[in-house]
């Protein structure tokens, strides 16, 4: 098979093809923008109108749109066609206030199958292949979005949805399931279960790619889970507002992931002074839809920190390649003043063989003083072995405070008892007094 092969002709522009088809589908998008009320009252109060934006270089005029703002015009008010157009929403549930909505016509949710089909092509998916999907089904966009791109390229699809790992590996071994599409986290727990089981996942399953996402991971924690599945992890980002996964995927080069141009203009700003950041840094990621429907957004501030990386991918396609996410700038953790990623913890915790997947950080107030305490999961039993715990926990203190410049209390605990969640992993409880 040749992995060059590209699903979609807009996949082999070239830069400035890509440029052009933007800029077309940025004038499209603005002026489609008018039909809804929060669009249209943005440009009426900004001064702006639909023949100031020509350019992709005029975008930097369009104010921002945040969550904040799909937030106050909960349910429908950015909805840019009427309802009736609409077939489909998704929503999710948020902390705070009220959650957000997206809306789909029935040509977004056609353009949003394309892309996940293109994503899982790239990767070297075929009809011959029987694809399962581990994820939630329902408002979660991992389900139903993988579900519909997958049976466009014509996989056997397995809508497994969430939880029952029993279940899942019979339908690996049953179904001869070749692809899976899991978080992270859940991709670790297949294994543990696997190991209890008895099943190798070399000699028992067919499994050959894992697509993972949906959360932060570090290149070793992908590195630890294709070693103990025997399997190629390909790293999938997506988000509900923009439509779900197939926004940015990486190709069979692993070497960031691409996203697609033709669907999305991006760029990347200091989330403080919201100005461009130079060349290849990291900063939010900011997206324009150009070929949505029902609810295109203009310079969406995602949250999420990551760079731009340069340099041209061997795969052939110009696509730019986002880097590996930081995190989210609203996950940063300021403790004593210092700002850490979780992900910088988890970089460091995964170098040591002898640590399984799962950690929790914890961050309290001990005699008016806010402390860092991080578990972390065991492989295996080394208990009895007293002076290997703590010279591990030492240098596992050491190499963290190295990294977030603050030195955490690190506790070694046995396999399987931190508490596991369905969806997303919960890395970090804050407990800390707020004064
Ligand atoms: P949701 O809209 O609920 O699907 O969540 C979208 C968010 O999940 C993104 O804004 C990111 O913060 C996170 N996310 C999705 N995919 C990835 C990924 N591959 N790596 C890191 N974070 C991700
Ligand atoms: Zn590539």
């Amino acid at each position: 098979m040749d992995y060059k092969e590209f699903y979609n002709p807009e996949e082999s522009f070239s830069r400035s093809e890509l440029e052009a088809l933007q800029t077309e589908r940025l004038k499209t998008t603005v002026k489609h923008c008018m039909d809804s009320a929060f669009y249209h009252r943005r440009f009426k109060e900004n001064g702006l109108s639909v023949s100031d934006i020509s350019t992709l270089d005029d975008l930097k005029k369009i104010p921002f749109t945040t969550k904040q703002d799909l937030r106050d015009t909960y349910p429908f008010g950015i909805a840019s066609v009427p309802l009736r157009e609409c077939t489909r929403l998704h929503s999710s549930s948020g902390t705070t206030g009220n959650p957000t909505v997206i809306l789909h016509t029935a040509k977004d949710l056609d353009q949003w199958a394309n892309a996940v089909a293109r994503c899982l092509w790239m990767v070297g998916c075929r009809p011959e292949d029987v694809f399962q999907n581990t994820s939630g089904y329902g408002m979660f966009t991992g389900g139903l979005g993988f579900q519909y791109g997958a049976e466009r390229l014509g996989m056997l699809t397995v809508p497994a949805a969430a939880g029952n790992t029993l279940r899942q590996l019979k339908f690996f071994t049953d179904f001869g399931t070749t692809v899976v599409h899991a978080i992270p986290s859940y991709a670790a727990r297949l294994y543990e279960v696997m190991c209890e089981k008895g099943i190798d996942p070399r000699r028992d399953t067919s499994l050959r790619t894992l697509v993972i996402g949906a959360e932060p991971h570090s290149e070793d924690t992908r590195r630890r889970i294709e070693d103990m599945l025997s399997i190629k992890a390909y790293n999938s980002f997506g988000m509900s507002e923009m439509m779900g996964p197939g926004v940015a995927f990486e190709c069979r080069e692993q070497n960031g992931m691409h996203i697609w141009e033709d669907y999305f203009i991006v760029e990347i700003v200091n989330p403080d002074t919201l100005e461009p950041v130079p060349d290849g840094e990291v900063g939010e990621l900011v997206l324009t839809t150009i070929n949505r429907e029902a609810m295109p957004l203009l310079r969406y501030r995602t949250r999420d920190l990551t760079r731009i990386l340069p340099g041209d991918c061997p795969c052939g396609r110009h696509h730019l390649r986002l880097d590996r996410m930081k995190g989210r700038s609203d996950d940063m953790i300021i403790l004593k003043g210092v700002n850490i990623f979780p992900i910088q913890i988890e970089t460091v915790l995964m170098h040591f063989e002898e640590l399984a997947s799962d950690y929790l950080i914890t961050l309290e107030t001990l005699s008016d003083n806010d402390a860092m305490t991080v578990d972390v999961e065991l492989k295996d039993m080394i208990f009895d072995d007293y002076s290997r715990l703590q010279t591990l926990e030492k240098e596992i203190t050491r190499q963290l405070r190295d990294e977030i410049l603050i030195t955490p209390k690190v506790r070694l605990v046995p396999k399987n008892s931190l508490p596991k969640s369905e969806g997303k992993a919960v890395r970090v409880k804050d407990l800390r007094k707020k004064f």
